[in-house]
Formats: structure tokens, C-alpha cells, sequence
């Protein structure tokens, strides 16, 4: 995505600096230290840490000016979820609109880390630690927003809620009760979610793009299993467990799921074409106007890139077969796993599926739940708010609406009737990214530019009638 930018890192170059920071020193300093003491909790599953994270939080709201009426702690387990009301006058007449983060990271162990993970770090212009970025970035600056609108006595026209769970790393069982069993006392119109979306940086720093996640293909992954009564191997026979599965998984890599669109794939791709150029930008420009022109889809479908965002991919990833070497099997196992396109249900690619491998001795098996989580419109107010608030840090800056191929808490809110979108306040290069991994570290310049970020979004859309 970072090839033939050159025009837009140039542009965008020139235009750095146009906006004024709005966070203050103090602001930044205040953000550093609730990131610094959420990344202190071990907030990874099993843990039982998370309800400390959420009364920690609670707590420096409280100091903020919220009260007990406006913060629910809603334990689960070893987690918990959380949902903080900032009131609005109602002058609006509209629901409210959440904001969204998660408390839990995934686990990591210190003896890994150059440094210890569970301290937050700053050092060459970065801080370092489990969920600098992924999410406790999106807590502390979500926080920090709520606690600098409070003190500047900002009023809003509807009430902006903190959804926040405590396990969209495992079991997103926090995100389920929050989606559906507080759906009605959450009582939001959509969301804005700090856990995907945010802007890219070529490596010299400068802004390519700013994507909005607008839709989360549906992760889905079934079992395919064949049968047979064995034998001993001295003794063989035509019908075989592990041919029978090879010979199903070879049809299985021959098909193709048709290309499909939406109006954030065909957005996404022809605003990108122009920016990507070659070959790929000359597809994915081809492929916008018509999804039809197979020579465009053949171009796209090579690359690991881009493939996902043209329709459902299914590919095996695992196996397992066999008892001895000197003995037929009697069960022959794969894993097909599935990123499904918005609009098509989990069942339905698995009826696909069962065509394709054309056998019907074959035991299938939905692993998970794969729910199915809608895309969501790309509403003019929504993106007309981040447009101005990227704008105004990045004046001109490309926004490119996307569909990612992973999933966050967004598929529950979606698939619950809440449109959400993937708006984070991250800036950082691709290179930066080490969300999940070892040495996670976020570019402590993103910082003010998340405050301004969330501080631009909540008074826009909150202040509207
Ligand atoms: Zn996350």
C-alpha cells in the first residue's frame, strides 16, 4: 500500500502542520498516566485482573465529575464489562453514541520482552508494554477525552457512552452481554470503536491514508471429517480415510467463491487504485467500476493483500489423520477456515463448502459461533465528522473506508443492530505494528493526535441537534 505514494506523501507533507494541537501538556501527561497504570494491571485472560482495571477507571472518573449513577461495572466471571454514561441536555433527541475499547490484552510473557511488558516504557520517542496499543491506547485516550470534556463543562445534545469490554481477546463473552443483554440500556445509535480504523504513515513518517473500519468479514472455521472402518495396512483397499479427505480438499482448492462488493469495498478500491497505481491500482480501479471484469479479480486475487477484500476465501489450515503406520485409518481430519463477506451467513458457506468436496460421507462441523456480522452503512454524518477531524490535523489526507478480514468486538455490536465503525486516533507506520506480539510499542506522538482526535469527534457529533 506504501508503493507509488510518493504524490500523496508529498502533498500531505506540505500540509503538515496545518492544524492546531488542542491537548495540552497537561492532557498528554494525564493520558500517559492512566495508559501507565492500565498496562500495569495484567488484563490477560484468566488473570482476574480487568475488574481492578474497571474500578481504577471508575475511580478517576469519579474524580472527574461522573458519578456512581453514571458508571456500570458489569462483572463476568474473572472480566468484567464496563459502560460509563456522559449525559447529554437530550436537546438532540437522539440516541446516544458509544465509544469503544477493550480492557484485556493478549497474554505475554516477560521473559520474551527486552523489557518488562507489564511496565509501561518511554524511550526514543515510543512507549512500550502489553496494550500500549492494543487497546489500552483506546481506554486511556477515550478516558482522558471524557475526563478533559467534563472539566471544560461540555454539555452534549445526546449522551456519549464508554463500552468498554473485558475479553474481545478470548471469549467475547463481555462483548455479547454488553451487545445483547444491555443493548436496550446501553441505548446508542452506533458506535465508534478505537480498536481498528486510524492512519497509516509511509516510513518517512508522513500520513498515506486514514481508514474507517466499516465492516468485519465473518471468521468462521469448519472441521471436515472422513471416516472408515481401517484395517491393516498389509492388507489395503480402494476406500481410504486419507484419500478420501485429499481428494475433498484438492476440489476445495481448485473453487473460487465469487467476487463480491459492497459500498465500502467499491470505495475502498477506487480510492485506492489512483493512490496504489501499476498494475494492482489499474485493478483495483477496473474492479470498482465493475466487479464483472475477471482480468481485474485475477489481479487482485493475487495478492494475500487484497484477495480478502474481493469476496469469501476459505483455506485449509490444519490437519490430522491416522493412528499407526501400519494400519489403514480410520479418521482423516482438516481445518477449513473461513473469512466470510458481509451478507452471507456461516451455514451458507458451509452448504458451499459441502458441494464443492462432493462427498457426502464427509462429517462437518462449525467450530465457534461465526456469528455474521452485517457491514455498516457509510452514513454522510459519521464520516463527514472523522473527515473534519483527520482534516484537521492532516488537511487533504485520503479516507479510505475498509473491510477488514479479522474481527474485533465490532462483529457482536454489528451483528446487535449498532453500525460501528473503526475510527482509532493510531497514526503510526506499518513497521511500528506489534500489537499481539513481543516489544508491543506505540509512537508517543499518536498521543495528541488521538486527544484532539476523540475531543473533535465527541464535540461534532455531540453537539449536533
Ligand atoms: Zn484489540
Amino acid at each position: 500500500m506504501y508503493k507509488s505514494l510518493m504524490h500523496t506523501a508529498a502533498i500531505a507533507a506540505l500540509l503538515i502542520g496545518g492544524g492546531a494541537q488542542a491537548a495540552s501538556d497537561a492532557d498528554i501527561a494525564k493520558t500517559k498516566e492512566i495508559l501507565g497504570t492500565a498496562v500495569s494491571f495484567e488484563t490477560s485472560k484468566g488473570l482476574g485482573n480487568v475488574p481492578k482495571l474497571a474500578a481504577y477507571l471508575a475511580d478517576e472518573l469519579k474524580k472527574g465529575g461522573f458519578t456512581d449513577e453514571d458508571i456500570t461495572i458489569i462483572p463476568m466471571g474473572e472480566t468484567a464489562g464496563m459502560i460509563v454514561r456522559y449525559k447529554g441536555d437530550g436537546s438532540s433527541g437522539k440516541k446516544g453514541i458509544g465509544f469503544a475499547a477493550h480492557m484485556d490484552v493478549v497474554d505475554a510473557d516477560p521473559k520474551d520482552w527486552e523489557r518488562s511488558p507489564f511496565t509501561m516504557v518511554e524511550e526514543d520517542g515510543y512507549l512500550f508494554g502489553r496494550g500500549v496499543l492494543d487497546c489500552k491506547f483506546g481506554v486511556s485516550t477515550l478516558v482522558a477525552t471524557f475526563l478533559k470534556l467534563k472539566a471544560e463543562g461540555f454539555v452534549p445534545t445526546r449522551d456519549l457512552v464508554l463500552v468498554f469490554t473485558g475479553d474481545e481477546e478470548s471469549g467475547m463473552e463481555t462483548t455479547k452481554a454488553l451487545s445483547y443483554d444491555y443493548h436496550d440500556k446501553i441505548d446508542i445509535e452506533y458506535i465508534l470503536n478505537s480498536d481498528a480504523g486510524g492512519a497509516a504513515l509511509a516510513p518517512d513518517g508522513t500520513p498515506v491514508a486514514y481508514a474507517i473500519q466499516a465492516a468485519e468479514k465473518t471468521y468462521a472455521s469448519f472441521e471436515m471429517t472422513v471416516t472408515n472402518p481401517g484395517g491393516h495396512s498389509s492388507r489395503p483397499r480402494k476406500d481410504n480415510a486419507i484419500y478420501d479427505l485429499a481428494t475433498a480438499l484438492k476440489k476445495i482448492e481448485a473453487f473460487e467463491f465469487p467476487a463480491e462488493v459492497n459500498e465500502i469495498t467499491t470505495r475502498y478500491f477506487a480510492t485506492l487504485g489512483p493512490i496504489v497505481g501499476g498494475e494492482a491500482g489499474a485493478a483495483m480501479t477496473a474492479f470498482a467500476k465493475n466487479p464483472k471484469d475477471k482480468k481485474a479479480l485475477g489481479v487482485l486475487r493475487s495478492s494475500p493483500e487484497y484477495v480478502g477484500t474481493t469476496g469469501t476465501t476459505c483455506i485449509a489450515t490444519m490437519l490430522k489423520g491416522g493412528h499407526a503406520e501400519n494400519a489403514l485409518p480410520q479418521a482423516a481430519t482438516a481445518t477449513i477456515n473461513c473469512r466470510i463477506f458481509p451478507g452471507t451467513k456461516a451455514e451458507e458457506t458451509l452448504a458451499t463448502l459441502k458441494k464443492v468436496a462432493g462427498n457426502d460421507a464427509i462429517q462437518w462441523k462449525l467450530l465457534g459461533d461465526g456469528t455474521a456480522s452485517p457491514a455498516s452503512p457509510l452514513r454522510d454524518d459519521v464520516v463527514d465528522a472523522i473527515t473534519a477531524s483527520v482534516h484537521a490535523a492532516y488537511p487533504g489526507l485520503t479516507i479510505l473506508p475498509q473491510m477488514e478480514s479479522g474481527g474485533t468486538d465490532g462483529k457482536h455490536y454489528r451483528a446487535s443492530g449498532w453500525p460501528t465503525y473503526g475510527v482509532s486516533g493510531i497514526y503510526m507506520k506499518m513497521s511500528d505494528m506489534f500489537a499481539h506480539g513481543l516489544n508491543e510499542r506505540l509512537p508517543a506522538a499518536t498521543i495528541p493526535l488521538a486527544l484532539d482526535h476523540w475531543h473533535h469527534l465527541m464535540t461534532d457529533l455531540g453537539s449536533k441537534k
